[in-house]
């Protein structure tokens, strides 16, 4: 998979080096290019921001070295188009099932915005020639997108063919598509079998696959209940069966 990320800021992309995408770049399942904004300037000052029209607080980023850029980086006509991200905390929510679906392209840019975002026309003029996707990473705000492409980069990178050391470990996740779709995955352990006088659940240790799945779902639906009962309200009322719902 081929990514491009446009910042003022490069050096925030240094933790894609290291770790599993570190490994996925070194491997040549991740081709990363980060493009400093300021290279497509053309002042002195490598001016990328100006005083907002209307009025108000703060600065908006120049439509001209985001233009400039991106026709570099995707020049237009270019087959096929890639897909755009812009981080905003206006965009429509990140999820898992879009991690998957950017997964499955080929080519993705990410334009991170600082101050109060980018000039409106930019993507609104990108939006003619390649899908752009619009995403928010929650409910909060950020200095800037760099920190909201690494989480989205992390995401996405993880789920590509060959990036973990075993694919099925991308399915009991949290939010996997299936079964974990709206459930948060339960508590999990490793060795010692008795830690602080703490033990195990007796379960995990008597290598009954059927029971360990059955206390697995029950804990993963348990959680949810507790920490995000939204999940719950939007699932299938057909994905429950019996035990489920005495659970
Ligand atoms: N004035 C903007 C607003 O209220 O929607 C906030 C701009 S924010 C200070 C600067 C940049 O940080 C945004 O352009 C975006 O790239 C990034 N950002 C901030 N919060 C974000 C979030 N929740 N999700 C994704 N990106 C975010």
């Amino acid at each position: 998979m081929k990514l491009d990320i446009v910042t003022i800021f490069p050096d925030y992309f240094a933790p894609l080096d290291v770790s599993l995408l570190g490994k996925a770049r070194r491997t040549g399942l991740l081709d990363v290019r980060v493009h400093d904004l300021r290279e497509w300037t053309h002042d002195r000052h490598r001016t990328v921001d100006d005083t907002p029209y209307g009025g108000g607080p703060g600065m908006v980023m120049k439509p001209e070295p985001w233009g400039e850029v991106l026709d570099t980086v995707a020049p237009p006509g270019s087959d096929p188009a890639p897909r755009l991200v812009v981080p905003t905390p206006s965009g429509r929510p990140f999820t898992q099932a879009m991690a998957a679906e950017l997964a499955a392209e080929p080519w993705l840019v990410f334009a991170c915005g600082r101050y109060e975002g980018i000039d409106s026309r930019v993507v609104d003029e990108a939006r003619t020639r390649m899908r752009v996707d619009e995403v928010s990473l929650g409910d909060f705000v950020l200095a800037g997108g760099e920190v909201a492409v690494l989480v989205m980069v992390e995401a996405v990178g993880r789920l590509l063919p060959g990036v973990l050391g075993n694919a099925d470990s991308v399915t009991d996740d949290s939010f996997a598509p299936g079964p974990m779709e709206s459930l948060l995955e339960g508590p999990v352990y490793t060795k010692p079998p008795l830690w602080r006088d703490r033990p195990v659940p007796e379960v995990l240790l008597s290598g009954n696959h059927g029971a360990i799945a059955r206390w697995r779902r029950d804990e993963a639906l348990r959680r949810t209940a507790r920490n995000r009962p939204d999940l719950l309200v939007r699932m299938d009322p057909g994905s429950l069966d019996e035990h489920d719902r005495r659970v």
